[in-house]
């Protein structure tokens, strides 16, 4: 099922068509067969065509109407097998046809005869139905334009480009005290820690410090950390702090804010009130390989009774990262470089 619906997203197609695509494939169409067996109405026939059972294959296949459609979308050898298929069978192997007809890809011919079927059918039974003369000569038109209009997109913004790339923790510049903190949640929300770790430009243990919080949410620990990590660095008379942080949403509200009926805000703001004393604080995001001193350090917290420990020195469970921080391993990862 998980290659079926990878389908139906990866179809060239409008979001509202690949959305159709996917309530036809949960079934979760409404039709006349499904209201009448949940004894919602006494009849299952068609209202269209009046001459068969409104099942989902006949909405957006059989009936006449859309018979009529797929014969001339549909090359004659292939018609028997098309018109034999039941629906999912149908669908899944139809999206999985990139053969081109009519100078587009068969699966979005397909995926947009469906869309427009439905809304055809929805606007016969209400009553607000344009006329259109050539209804085959339409779809093969606008699935034309999807294609021309997603290869401009294509060209415009082409896929981000990735490379490998070693990531390590970097020391501060000199004068420069650096603060890593993390935040965690087993189960978010569930059990969660954060702690946070100063270093000097030689990569020295300045202190650091690791809070068993209890249960809350992933951005409420990393948050947690960031404002304990702030009021740890200022009552050790720190001028000029780094901050790095390996979420980038912790980042982004605190380098461009948050809304005050967030959530969060509480916290936020209260890390706002920190950061905006007489001391110099710089924010970063770093990816998860560049702060594993703090992340390690997390994962200790989860070891501790609840509540706030402070460390002079580097706790055992973490003097392998920090020796491998002051030495430079790197680790690799992919990122985006477009
Ligand atoms: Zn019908």
């Amino acid at each position: 099922m998980e290659s079926f619906f990878s389908r139906i997203w990866s179809v060239m197609a409008p979001e509202r068509v690949r959305f159709f695509l996917w309530l036809v494939g949960k079934q979760c169409v409404m039709t006349n067969a499904e209201r009448k067996r949940r004894h919602l109405c006494d009849s299952d026939i068609c209202p269209v065509c009046k001459g068969g059972v409104e099942t989902l294959i006949h909405i957006i296949r059989d009936c006449p109407a859309m018979q009529g459609i797929w014969t001339r979308l549909v090359p004659a050898r292939k018609q028997h097998e098309f018109f034999m298929k039941p629906l999912l069978p149908w669908l899944y192997e139809n999206l999985g046809e990139d053969g081109v007809t009519f100078g587009v890809p068969w699966s979005t011919l397909f995926g947009m005869s469906i869309w427009w079927g439905w809304k055809w059918r929805c606007g016969n039974l209400f009553g607000e139905n344009g006329k259109c003369r050539d209804r085959v000569r339409f779809l093969k038109d606008l699935a034309k334009e999807v294609l021309t209009v997603s290869e401009a997109c294509l060209t415009q913004n082409p896929k981000p480009l990735r490379e490998e790339r070693m990531i390590r923790w970097i020391q501060p510049q000199t004068g420069w005290v650096k603060l890593n903190t993390d935040g965690a949640s087993r189960g978010n929300p569930g059990s969660a820690a954060a702690d946070g770790v100063l270093r000097n430009n030689y990569g020295e243990w300045c202190g650091g410090f690791a809070l068993h919080i209890g249960r809350c949410t992933a951005p409420v620990a990393e948050l947690w950390g960031v404002y304990y990590g702030l009021c740890f660095a200022w009552d050790r008379k720190i001028v000029k702090l780094e901050v790095e942080i390996d979420s980038e949403l912790v980042v982004g509200f605190l380098t461009t804010g948050i809304g005050d009926s967030h959530p969060l805000s509480f916290l936020v703001h209260l890390c706002h009130g920190f950061i905006k004393r007489d001391w110099e604080v710089r924010i970063s995001h770093v990816y998860r390989e560049a702060n594993h001193l703090a992340d390690g350090l997390a994962n200790y917290a989860f070891t501790l009774a609840l509540g706030l420990h402070s460390f002079v020195e580097a706790p055992r469970d973490v003097i392998s990262i920090l020796q491998d921080d002051v030495l430079g391993s790197a680790y690799p990862r992919n990122v985006c470089i477009s």
